[in-house]
């Protein structure tokens, strides 16, 4: 057998999950027959805005079909990114100068609302502000980033630093790059802490939490102005329930209960390998300041130390959501890269793989508002630790009458074309094949 494969898993693990116990829910019996609030999906977004309701007194149920995190939530990398996914100079073209500027706010605001929950709940899940480093894979890349870092300070009064290749051994231990971009307001986390802290938050707070219980159907009542208690009729596989009010939180992993939303995200696959713990001299060299780091690519590698020290590297190595085979393939595929970036681990074994579905939207932009009268918040992409939370308290807000403030309601939300879309992924690849041509030529 090639020297490779013996340092390989076989199956899907999930290194996250196994640094946590999530908290008991509640026995499925126990399902009210009406609620205020009842919240598809168990992920940041639903547990946030239940936290956030629960606080105001408002009667919430979450419903989530597998176990809370199950979807992106306790898959990701961990990473609490400043910005948005499309560049700024894309955003103040497309939405004008003023909007950009409170996107870009906004942004700030997600990863201080994550460090403020964690803080008031005394959430132990790593939270760290060690900052994000992107490098770059050409000169032409690295070329931009004088100009990036003056834009984001003149028109966001933003720092970013730029390290010339010189300096680069100081941030990370390989020399493939031309040199990097830093963030110190980035953080990192440990993901499945974070979604058990949200949970245990929740409930504490008084949120009904009920795990395998998928939502099959839901069905308006009656329109208005949501006086009702019984607006919604919310049909589950563990019985019907009634509310006033529902969020739709079930990022990429809509179904076909909700046709409206889903024909919205177009659903790509991340994947992501974990190392056995290295020796710490080894991981100080990695990475010596610990970073949230990705490269400068459209079919980008992301990575960063786990808090015990493992190497943690993903990437868009299949573009398909995740399946036996995509998930095997992209653990082949991903040491490769990772061998790339850090010769140092050639002969580290891979312990762990897993892989998880993200929610994109054509406009590669998050959208939140009503949807069929439904809250919903969805379209993260990358940047789902963060804005997850943040847009799960701001749909809480807005349902306890708070004013819609932020910049993304106004915003049209485009309908994915078909063969991109949840249920019809089948021209995903030539997506994957379009950004790949892109990587060569830009
Ligand atoms: C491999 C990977 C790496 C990533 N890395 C990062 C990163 O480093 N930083 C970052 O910011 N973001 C990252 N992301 C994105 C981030 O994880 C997501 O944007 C975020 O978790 C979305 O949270 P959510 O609550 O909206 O959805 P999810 O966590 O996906 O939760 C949705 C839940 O809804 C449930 N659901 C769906 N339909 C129903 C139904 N009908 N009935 C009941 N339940 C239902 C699902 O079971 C699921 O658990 C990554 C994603 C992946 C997959």
């Amino acid at each position: 057998m090639p020297q490779h494969d013996s340092a390989m898993p076989i199956h899907e693990k999930n290194f996250w999950l196994e640094t946590v116990t999530m908290p008991p829910v509640q026995p499925a019996p126990d399902l009210p027959e009406n609620i205020d609030v009842a919240i598809v999906g168990g992920g940041f977004c639903g547990l946030s805005a239940a936290l956030s309701l629960a606080k105001r007194s408002v009667s919430v149920a979450v419903l989530e079909a597998e176990t809370f995190g199950w979807g992106a939530s306790c898959r990701n990398g961990g990473m609490v990114l400043t910005g948005m996914k499309l560049p700024v100079p894309i955003l103040i073209k497309r939405y004008g100068l003023y909007a950009a500027r409170q996107m870009f706010a906004a942004s700030l605001e997600t990863i201080s609302c994550v460090e403020k929950i964690i803080r008031d709940e005394n959430i132990d899940c790593n939270f760290s502000r060690c900052g994000h480093l992107e490098v770059a894979c050409k000169q032409s890349h690295f070329d931009g980033y004088e100009e990036s870092a003056a834009l984001v300070k003149q028109k966001f009064e933003h720092d970013l630093r730029v390290i010339p290749k010189s300096e680069l051994r100081t941030e990370i231990g390989s020399d493939i790059y031309f040199g990097g971009l830093v963030d110190e307001t980035s953080a990192g986390l440990n993901p499945a802490r974070y979604v058990a802290g949200l949970a245990n938050a929740a409930q504490r707070a008084g949120a009904c939490l009920y795990d395998r219980t998928r939502v099959d159907k839901i069905e308006l009542r009656g329109r208005g102005s949501g006086r009702s208690s019984a607006r919604f009729l919310v049909e589950t596989s563990k019985g019907a329930i009634t509310a006033r009010e529902v969020i739709l939180a079930s990022g990429a992993y809509a179904t076909s209960a909700t046709p409206a939303l889903r024909r919205k995200i177009i659903p790509i696959g991340s994947y992501i390998i974990a190392t056995e713990i290295l020796p710490t001299d080894l991981s100080r060299e990695l990475s010596p300041r610990n970073r949230m780091i990705y490269n400068s690519k459209h079919f980008l590698y992301y990575y960063r130390l786990t808090p015990d020290n493992r190497m943690l590297f993903g990437g868009r190595a299949a573009f398909f959501p995740e399946t036996e085979n995509t998930v095997r393939q992209s653990a082949v595929i991903l040491r490769r890269g990772m061998i790339t970036v850090y010769p140092q681990l050639r002969d580290t074994k891979v312990e762990y793989v897993w892989g998880g579905t993200l929610d994109f939207t054509l406009d590669v932009m998050p959208h939140a508002g009503k949807i069929d009268e439904m809250y919903f918040a969805a379209g993260f992409a990358g940047h789902g630790v963060a804005a997850a939370t943040w847009f799960g308290s701001k749909l809480a807000g807005m349902i306890c009458g708070d004013k819609d403030s932020t910049p993304f309601s106004a915003i049209p939300f485009p309908t994915a074309p078909y063969g991109l879309r949840s249920g019809h992924t089948w021209a995903l690849p030539l997506a994957g094949l379009w950004y790949r041509i892109l990587d060569l030529f830009t």
